[in-house]
């Protein structure tokens, strides 16, 4: 029997362009390296876990795309990572969620977001995608789609046994009702810092801010902490274990890929600390190049970095 991972969430393509400056109003700029990078949280994470896994693990990924060809573009690009897309359900009248993002020669970014269908993920798509969560063994959420049905899915999933981790990026106030149904959630420091109070800095602020979270009914926490690793609080064991140095040149989606491996590997029958492991290879990974999802490893490539 094939292990599930099903994960709920955002479908982006960033335009990226380099430019000298950023346009002032009424300019006309020329950029440069024009690019279309394929984004999203949900995206990402349903990418990772894809690439990451092996045939004894199935990907379902529930999203929302417009009536483009933009969307239908992306929606091959998945399937061809291996993912189950029978639940990417196509807006009519929507476009595919943008990002347009302008990359001055200081390094500065500017970026305009257009949700477009992601925005359309209501609880209606969710009562569509009953069935991919009910017959997971795990199902992953972020908080890039409207809340009210990442708040449905999660009660779908505890009424039906299936654990549910919440990647709470980005970070916003989260009730009760959804926090209690979570079984683990992994937040960075930023956002571990706003739905806690707690600003996290070491090891003691990270209990701290855990307990918060273990409070709530989570039992298991782990707050990533960029190159230092990852803090992690489960049935009372609290450690930080450290990441992998590397030459990161581009830590977008380093947060995705650790989460979509990390919970492949759990489901590989992996023990914490060893899905940990897993999860920092293909992180560290992704940070020594550029981009979301083309710096995504592969299995075989993080396997082969812990040789
Ligand atoms: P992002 O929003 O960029 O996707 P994040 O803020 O959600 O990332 P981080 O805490 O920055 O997540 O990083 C997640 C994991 O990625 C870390 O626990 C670590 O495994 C890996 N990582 C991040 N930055 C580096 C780095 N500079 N070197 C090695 N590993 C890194």
């Amino acid at each position: 029997m094939k292990k599930t991972l099903t994960i709920l969430g955002s479908i982006n393509a960033d335009h990226v362009i380099s430019v000298p400056h950023f346009a002032k109003p009424g300019e006309t700029l020329t950029g440069h390296h024009y690019h279309i990078a394929y984004g999203g949280k949900g995206a990402n994470q349903a990418v990772a876990a894809a690439r990451l896994s092996d045939e004894h693990t199935q990907v379902n990924f529930i999203g929302c795309i417009g009536d483009d060809d933009l969307g239908r573009t992306m929606k091959n690009a998945f399937e061809q990572d291996g993912i189950n897309t029978q639940f990417i359900h196509q807006i009519a009248h929507q476009t595919t969620g943008i990002a347009m993002i302008q990359v001055a020669a200081s390094g500065e970014n500017s970026i305009v977001i257009s949700a477009g269908a992601n925005g359309c993920l209501d609880e209606n798509i969710v009562e569509q995608s009953r069935s991919q969560i009910e017959q997971a063994d795990l199902l992953l959420m972020q908080l890039e789609t409207p809340l009210p049905a990442v708040i449905k899915a999660a009660q779908i999933a505890k009424n039906n046994g299936v654990k549910v981790v919440l990647n709470p990026a980005p970070a916003q106030k989260l009730p009760d009702e959804l926090l209690a149904n979570l079984n683990m959630i992994t937040p960075n420091e930023t956002e571990a810092e706003i739905l806690t109070g707690v600003k996290v800095t070491d090891l003691e602020s990270a209990v701290k801010s855990a307990e918060i979270f273990h409070q709530k009914g989570i039992e298991t926490v782990l707050i990533t902490l960029g190159s230092k690793g990852v803090f992690v609080s489960h049935q009372g064991q609290q450690e930080i274990v450290a990441g992998f140095k590397v030459n990161a040149v581009d830590t977008t989606a380093a947060g995705d890929t650790f989460n979509g491996a990390f919970l492949i590997a759990l489901l590989d029958g992996k023990p914490l600390q060893d899905a940990i492991r897993f999860a920092h290879v293909a992180a560290a990974i992704s940070v020594t190049r550029e981009g979301a999802q083309p710096s995504i490893p592969t299995r075989a490539e993080t396997l082969d970095f812990l040789k």
